[in-house]
């Protein structure tokens, strides 16, 4: 069979390509020179499926996208408190190249305008790093995002550093306000050189996707940042990713999403999809006019809006059973699901509610894919409380859902593959 997801893109793109309003960038000769009618789009799934339509193999400059990546790369290799020390996460409704900083620190509002994304840029690596090596890492860190060797485009470079007035400006306030260290003009050209990287609509789709699956590359299942990292970028991202359009965007759309002034538009969608597009022409935000489009279009028709999620849980208790043995019954509560606080709280109070007669109970997850760590830990204390009632606890668990499980004082389960094995325990203890 042949998958229906590329007509649909190509489909998505047809439906925009006729809306020649915007225009690109001209701040940046060697962007105003792009084809305007360029336009591509590519969709990564967190497990690494790609599906692309249209100009996907051109290349184009990074820009603002490459933002929320060095974001990343600055909390990982400094630290999440050193760098809120510098730069803040509070949207600043204010353009892209406004000087936002916060009036009682001096602090940029936050990584995605050009104040913070010069200042993170400057805390990428490590402390000791001059620029050079600090390029170095940057240029490592967001090819190890894209899962290939990504170059900077000299022509590109050059051409935004010989008009770099406000980003001069920019960095010399912050220099003044001690936010950064170095000469500034080193700043702005670091800074420059990132934005200056090439990349493809489908790089930029794989890496928005390693974002979405928290951290890890989606292809080759290599750790880049943390979970905790990618978390911290996306809700950067979901917050001031669209300038002074950011509030109209969650709004419409609803995805953690980054633009950048050469027509690429990242959105990562949080356990799903990484999806970016690629249009030159720009709306008065600096965003692409058809990238906008076609995510609102995504949106409507893939259900892809943070806010609107689907109950993590509907009935989390599968079944509930009693299995009589001669050496005693047992009783069997299956569970499924993927086990979030919800599912895991439908757990807490169907034994809250229920009095058990059993002396034996089995929690069996064999259904379930997932537990996250707040329902783990309520499970646990659902143990803990059965058996402090007198109850021999059994964990029916054969894919270590729940790895190594330690109900804790006074608590204690039996962990088994399934419930066959329950049969010849039972066998065992009466031979004892
Ligand atoms: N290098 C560009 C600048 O600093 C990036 C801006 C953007 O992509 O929005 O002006």
């Amino acid at each position: 069979m042949r998958s229906p997801i590329p007509d649909y893109l190509d489909g998505a793109l047809q439906s925009v390509a006729a809306d020649e309003s915007g225009a690109p960038a001209d701040y940046i000769p060697e962007l105003a020179g792009a084809d305007p009618d360029r336009l591509a789009v590519a969709v990564c799934t967190i497990d690494g499926a790609r599906y692309t339509a249209g100009d996907v193999g051109v290349e184009f400059s990074i820009q603002s996208i490459s933002k929320p990546f060095v974001y990343a790369l600055a909390l990982a290799d400094r630290g999440f408190e050193a760098v809120l020390e510098k730069v803040w996460v509070e949207p600043s409704g204010d353009a892209f190249n406004e000087l936002s900083l916060d009036p009682e620190t001096s602090r940029p509002l936050n990584p995605m305008i050009n104040a913070g994304a010069i200042t993170t840029n400057s805390l990428a690596g490590a402390p000791e790093m001059d620029a050079a090596a600090r390029h170095e890492r940057i240029v490592d860190g967001l090819s190890a995002f894209a899962g290939r060797r990504l170059s900077v485009d000299d022509a590109v470079f050059e051409s935004e550093m010989n008009t770099a007035y406000r980003n001069r400006a920019l960095a010399n306030l912050l220099r003044a306000n001690g936010i950064i260290d170095e000469d500034p003009i080193v700043a702005v050209a670091a800074y420059t050189r990132q934005c200056s990287l090439s990349v493809t609509t489908e790089d930029l789709a794989v890496m928005a996707a390693t974002l979405a699956n928290g951290g890890v590359h989606p292809v080759s299942g290599a750790p880049v940042v943390s979970r905790a990292v990618a978390r911290q970028v996306l809700s950067v991202m979901a917050t001031c990713g669209m300038y002074d359009g950011a509030g109209d965007w969650m709004t419409r759309v609803g995805v953690p999403a980054k633009s950048g002034v050469s027509g690429g538009l990242i959105g990562a969608l949080p356990g799903q999809v990484g999806i970016s597009t690629f249009s030159p022409r720009l709306d008065r935000h600096g965003n692409s006019v058809r990238g906008l489009d076609l995510f609102e279009r995504f949106t409507a028709d893939m259900g892809m809006h943070l806010m609107e999620v689907p109950p993590a849980t509907t009935t989390v208790i599968r079944s509930d059973r009693v299995h009589h043995a001669p050496a005693g019954d047992v009783r069997v509560v299956s569970l499924q699901g993927a086990l979030q606080f919800s599912g895991a709280e439908q757990v807490l109070r169907y034994f809250v509610d229920k009095t058990i007669e059993e002396h034996r109970i089995a929690l069996a997850l064999v259904r379930v894919q997932s537990v996250n760590d707040v329902a783990r830990r309520m499970l646990l204390e659902v143990i803990r409380r059965l058996s402090l009632e007198g109850h021999e606890v059994f964990l029916i668990d054969p894919d270590q859902v729940i790895p190594d499980p330690d109900p804790g004082t006074g608590g204690s389960v039996v962990v088994l593959h399934s419930l066959q094995d329950l049969l010849p325990l039972w066998r065992r203890r009466a031979a004892e």
